[in-house]
């Protein structure tokens, strides 16, 4: 099968960086790029008329969990004035005795639906850090059946996470300190690595930065070179964590981590926000923008995530001029790489105070070959010949966008996700006018929606004092009918 995509504003890849090509054309065969540039002679069996329109790169998005937004919803929890136990705590540490397996049906349910809307949104190739958990071989098929391209093994951690009966949280070991976890995480990648012509690939995930023992890093790194795959872990995402190893281990988490041996240009850290030099944290040693430069790791940045949680990376442009790698990922809803541009750019740019800060290129940079570098992947993130064929096409022409002087920086100051009209992933088209080609969107919508009422209406059976989703998240008005 082979696409012709024409007449677009094609972002095209000089050798060492984008470039626009008005009128452009893209050819596609198979799963590979093999031309960009005008011409526009090349037979194909289908030819896409992208005038008016944006011709990107896919999108890599690097902090896509596979599950519900049903924990997204209650992350800004009002009864939390211990403002260390907030954030993911609040639905990610149960009451010890209220642990409950989730269902396996809700925990596809789940997976396909982040997995598609991340998709949806402009993402080709997605790296997930774990969502619930539930049976491997069928997270293999909703890959197959989504048709996006992902990182993924089940993320495993020695220490787990609960909530005492006074709502205040503590780390506990593991009997097994996560060992049957990275042993389930090898023997996924040995099976299911290269799966769906590539575009299932394995990374392990030790989960967080502070619930995995130093030990079982370095098993983790030791494994991941073996199986030659990249590495994710949540690191410097909240202050709790940063408090947790700055106590335990009597460093910041980045020199922390660095020391275990665990940041390398094949790891990402996801967030990566708090560091020691963080005003908010106010540690007055070191330098962790030099640690994680010199390693060459990958700060997987979420700054709506951030934000959410009323604090942000200090900053952007800070971390890229200390010469620190930078992917962006969404971490929480919606999954939508598009804004994420936006966001990381505006609010680079109240950090620092600078208007003229956090461009449109480095920031549309960050959402594609930064990512691709952090995977290890010069195939990805670019419209190149020989890369894989991961292309999203976006209207510019609306009038949501108006009169458009530059497409990158209209579509980094306007762009949403919302605007994704065509995805195509390995050479095949898998969002056609803004739905899937393989799946019903309705009805995956409907699913969701009714698993999440049910997790939601039964939210105070689960919760540590048994509250409400009401009481965590009052209604934005009083509601009737
Ligand atoms: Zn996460």
């Amino acid at each position: 099968m082979s696409i012709r995509i024409d007449s677009g504003v094609v972002v095209g890849w000089s050798g060492t960086s984008h470039e626009i090509v008005l009128n452009g054309s893209v050819f596609l065969e198979g799963d590979t790029i093999k031309s960009v540039g005008t011409d526009k002679s090349q037979p194909a069996d289908r030819v896409i008329d992208a005038s008016g329109k944006i011709v990107c790169p896919g999108f890599i998005n690097l902090h896509v969990h596979s599950q519900l937004n049903i924990g997204d919803y209650l992350l800004t929890d009002v009864t939390k004035k211990d403002y260390l136990a907030a954030n993911w705590f609040v639905f990610g540490a149960p009451l010890k005795e209220k642990v409950e397996p989730p269902a396996p049906p809700a925990v596809a349910m789940g997976r396909r639906y982040a997995l598609y809307s991340a998709l949806r949104n402009g993402a080709t190739t997605v790296l997930d850090p774990g969502g619930g958990p539930g049976a491997l071989d069928d997270y293999v098929a909703i890959v197959g059946q989504t048709g996006g391209r992902v990182f993924f093994s089940p993320p495993f951690r020695s220490h787990d996470i609960f909530t005492d009966a006074e709502g205040r949280h503590y780390y506990e070991e593991r009997s097994d300190k996560g060992r049957p976890g990275l042993k389930a995480a090898v023997d996924f990648i040995k099976t299911f690595h290269g799966a769906h012509n590539g575009r299932l690939q394995g990374i392990l995930n030790p989960a967080q930065a502070e619930t995995c023992e130093p030990s079982l890093l370095k098993e983790s790194v030791a494994a991941a070179k073996e199986l030659d795959v990249p590495v994710h872990i949540h690191a410097g995402g909240n202050f709790r964590e940063f408090l947790e190893i700055l106590n335990k281990y009597r460093k910041p988490v980045a020199e922390y981590l660095a020391d275990v041996g665990i940041l390398g240009p094949r790891t990402t850290l996801g967030h990566m926000a708090i560091t020691g030099g963080h005003s908010r944290v106010d540690y007055p040693l070191g330098d962790e923008l030099k640690i994680l430069a010199e390693t060459g790791a990958t700060v997987g940045h979420c700054p709506h995530k951030c934000a959410k949680m009323a604090f942000a990376m200090e900053s952007f442009d800070r971390y890229l001029e200390a010469g620190v790698r930078i992917g962006l990922g969404t971490d929480t809803y919606p999954l939508d790489i598009v804004s994420e541009m936006r966001y990381a750019s505006l609010i680079s740019r109240l950090v620092d105070r600078n208007a003229s800060g956090a461009r449109a290129a480095a920031v549309f940079n960050a959402a594609t070959i930064g990512g691709a570098t952090a995977l290890g992947r010069s195939d990805l993130g670019r419209l190149a010949v020989g890369a894989k064929a991961d292309v999203v096409i976006i209207n510019l022409r609306t009038t949501r966008y108006g009169p458009v002087r530059d497409p990158i920086n209209a579509l980094v100051e306007y762009g949403s996700g919302a605007d994704v009209e065509t995805v195509i992933v390995d050479g095949e088209v898998v969002v056609e006018n803004g739905s899937s080609t393989r799946i019903n969107d309705d009805e995956l919508l409907a699913q969701a929606e009714a698993g999440a009422k049910r997790a939601w209406d039964s939210w105070s059976a689960r919760d540590w004092n048994g509250r409400s989703v009401e009481q965590i998240i009052p209604p934005a008005f009083p509601t009737r009918g």
